[in-house]
């Protein structure tokens, strides 16, 4: 279905309070803003409200921020090193936080998940693990595929002898709504390679577990 035409002032009035600077991202800010100003009508509110004047814009802005894992270059360009130490351990990252959107209801999930790989011919900067799942985090999303494409993006990148990954997550969609299961955790994983051997798993779990 084609969008109703934007007004080129509407784009540069989103542009003025969005603070957005290219071109693609002031249009979806229009637009979003367009809809979400339906929206609001539609529930009878009232848009002189000066609590929900400008309502319109801050969602999309915030939208195109919650959701910039989908424009284009926002893949996190990783430099993976050769691994000259042999290390052939396991390397986890674990408590990472995220935030993310549920797909099916547009409402948060969020919590941690912990990454680990043992390392072939390559090994990754600590810092990317985090940037990795932010990247996939930042769009409308089911934890069940993150928690694979966080491994997926390992396996490829880095070759290991093997990934595993959990995300333990709360949903908003289930705390808030339906079921109404305030605290309930989600829990997900995915393993590549070696990790399906039940002694590295459990290895995964003792460090998983080890606290301060
Ligand atoms: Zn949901």
């Amino acid at each position: 279905m084609a969008h109703p035409p934007i007004e080129e002032t509407e784009i540069a009035e989103a542009e003025r309070l969005g603070r957005r600077d290219t071109a693609v991202d002031a249009r979806k800010l229009a637009v979003i803003a367009k809809h979400m100003r339906g929206i609001l009508e539609t529930l009878g509110l009232d848009p002189s409200d000066p609590n929900l004047k400008d309502t319109d814009t801050r969602v999309a802005t915030m939208y195109l921020e919650m959701f910039h894992g989908l424009s284009e270059g926002a893949e996190p360009r990783v430099t993976v090193f050769p691994n000259e130490e042999r290390y052939t351990a396991m390397v986890m990252e674990k408590d990472i936080p995220f935030y993310s959107m549920c797909a099916h209801h547009f409402v948060p999930f969020y919590g941690h998940a912990h990454i680990a790989y043992i390392p072939n011919e390559r090994i990754v900067g600590l810092s990317k693990m985090p940037r990795i799942l932010e990247f996939y985090a930042c769009r409308p999303q089911l934890q069940e595929r993150l928690t694979e494409q966080v491994a997926g993006f390992m396996a490829e990148k880095l070759a290991p002898q093997g990934v595993m990954v959990v995300v333990e997550a709360r949903h908003l969609c289930v705390e808030m709504r339906g079921v109404k299961k305030p605290g309930a955790l989600t829990v997900t994983s995915a393993i590549r390679g070696i990790f399906f051997n039940r002694p590295v798993r459990e290895e995964f779990l003792d460090l998983l577990n080890r606290r301060g």
